[in-house]
């Protein structure tokens, strides 16, 4: 028998260990010595935290809503008397668990992150051990063929960034890992990391080769200590394991990863000012041309790649590009994860398969808006993201959909608001956000947030003119055209969004004086 206490940084938050306590008590009381209680990664249920699965011969039964006393209850009603406490069991056929498709989030919860043995158990650094065994040419056309697009939000054709690097000239290239991930509302990379984070020094191994990289360094923020601690304990394993450093699996390919601590600036997240921070500089965007992909790292040619993204490789390669492919719409194949938050029953970490709507998010997965409230929007993308609104329900979430409606997809950040949000000050939370994080060196970023900020808090307060609706999109554009890096670009999205789909409530302020 397996008691498994689903203990990442959210669960913990929310009392886990406290469980995992508690039920160490209660079966010791039991005087039972064939149970293994383990601390595995979350499995995204946030909504049910804290919670557990007892496993036994081959069934598992889900458990959720516990403190202390009542994973007492539990675990005493389910070891001693076979009987199922039903008040705490969660049912997986619900559409949470169904209408998701879960691949690189497959593993999450179901294995120990802090053991290869069970990572290769599940053909973990199987994709590795067959991406030595080929041609790197061929690894790269199979991740090509995936038509794999970066994870991190922008969208660029993985196996292309690749294709750049590996031509470009260089006598040392080198594989990024950005997990910088400071998105209001976004953990995604965090539960990856803490579930299973063997997948992404996999992936990063399986770059490495294919670009002619020896070198790795998984840039992570320093406010995630436990996904630091837990990449610290993996590095050291396959190292162990022969699995990182020199000749690899017996060939003549050596690659080994380094882990450097972000220092909570939003702005490391934009690819040349994290690798400025890399380089201890002061973590300032640059202009681009030239790309990492060309003159990255010191100089030197470099793939950047989200977590999301160095998780699929391993699952193309094992599996198959064209297994890969058979989900997703014809222009973004694949899954997504995305972290489902706000005002929805269900919150959590999802993976879907690209093209889902909207609706089917929300309603069936989310479980819909709780105190029967109506949906008014979710934000996608964060504070480069803008609203999808209930007119749009209906729309595919793929890179091109949502471009037409002026939103992005984002690293995986989806904010749920009901009827009572007042949406100037959701476009003002991520402005001010901006404003807060931006590195300051480019006038129009550091000018014109803090002018749209002012304005908008003048119509908030009733102080609003019509003319300013007209003034804001004025100062909105020329951001968005002149700004340095992505940061300021795409600032004002949210703003421009609440002002194209919810106006009305723009003008209510103005007009009410209120
Ligand atoms: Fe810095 Fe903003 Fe300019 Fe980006 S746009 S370089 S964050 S000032």
């Amino acid at each position: 028998t397996r008691i498994v206490v689903y203990g990442s940084t959210c669960g913990i938050a929310s009392g886990a260990l406290k469980v995992l306590e508690a039920i160490e008590k209660a079966v010791g009381k039991t005087g039972r010595d064939d149970v293994e209680i383990l601390q595995h990664g979350c499995m995204g249920c946030c909504f049910i935290e804290p919670y557990i699965s007892v496993r036994q011969e081959g069934n598992s039964t889900l458990y959720g809503f516990l403190d202390a006393e009542k994973a007492c209850h539990v675990v005493e009603s389910h070891l001693l008397r076979g009987e199922v406490l039903h008040d705490y069991r969660i049912d997986e056929s619900m559409p949470f668990f169904r209408r998701q498709e879960r691949r690189i989030t497959g593993l999450l919860g179901v294995i120990d992150p802090l053991s290869i043995e069970d990572y290769i158990h599940h053909e973990g650094y199987a994709g590795l051990a067959e991406a030595l065994r080929k041609d790197s040419a061929d690894i790269l056309q199979e991740v090509n063929g995936s038509g794999l697009r970066g994870r991190g939000g922008a969208g660029f054709p993985t196996g292309r960034k690749w294709q750049f690097a590996r031509q470009a000239r260089g006598d040392q290239k080198y594989v990024v890992c950005n997990a910088d991930e400071g998105d209001p509302g976004a953990y995604m990379n965090r539960a990856e990391i803490e579930g299973n984070p063997h997948a992404v020094l996999e992936g990063m191994a399986i770059a490495g080769y294919v670009i002619g990289a020896n070198r790795g360094y998984i840039y992570v923020r320093a406010e995630y200590p436990l996904a630091v601690e837990t990449l610290r304990k993996a590095v050291a394993q396959a190292r162990e394991y022969g699995l990182l450093g020199k000749n690899i699996l017996g060939t003549s390919f050596d690659f080994d990863i380094e882990i450097f601590l972000g220092s909570g600036a939003f702005v490391c997240g934009e690819e040349t000012a994290l690798l400025a921070s890399l380089e201890q500089k002061r973590g300032n965007p640059r202009h681009r041309p030239p790309f990492p992909a060309i003159e990255g790292l010191f100089g030197k040619p470099t793939v950047i790649n989200n977590v999301g993204t160095l998780s699929n490789i391993p699952l193309i390669i094992r599996k198959g590009a064209q297994w890969w492919k058979s989900v997703g719409t014809d222009t973004t194949r694949g899954t997504k994860v995305f972290c489902l938050t706000g005002k929805i029953r269900n919150s959590g970490l999802i993976e879907v398969p690209m093209g889902i709507t909207m609706k089917e998010i929300v309603f069936d997965i989310g479980g819909g808006i709780p105190d029967e409230k109506k949906f008014k929007a979710a934000q996608l993308g964060g504070p480069s993201g803008g609203f999808i609104p209930a007119e749009h329900l209906d729309l595919p979430i793929d890179y091109e959909s949502l471009q037409t409606i002026g939103s992005i997809m984002g690293s995986g950040g989806m904010v749920i608001l009901d009827e009572d949000s007042c949406m100037v000050d959701a476009a003002h939370f991520f402005l001010q956000f901006d404003q807060d994080e931006s590195c300051g060196q480019c006038v129009p970023c550091r000018i014109g947030l803090p002018l749209m900020i002012r304005m908008l808090e003048k119509i908030s307060g009733g102080k609003g003119e019509m003319s300013d609706l007209e003034n804001l999109t004025v100062v909105a554009e020329s951001l968005r055209k002149t700004s340095l890096c992505a940061l300021g670009q795409t600032a004002a999205n949210p703003t421009l969004s609440t002002l194209r789909f919810f106006r009305d409530e723009y003008e209510a302020h103005i007009r009410d004086k209120k």
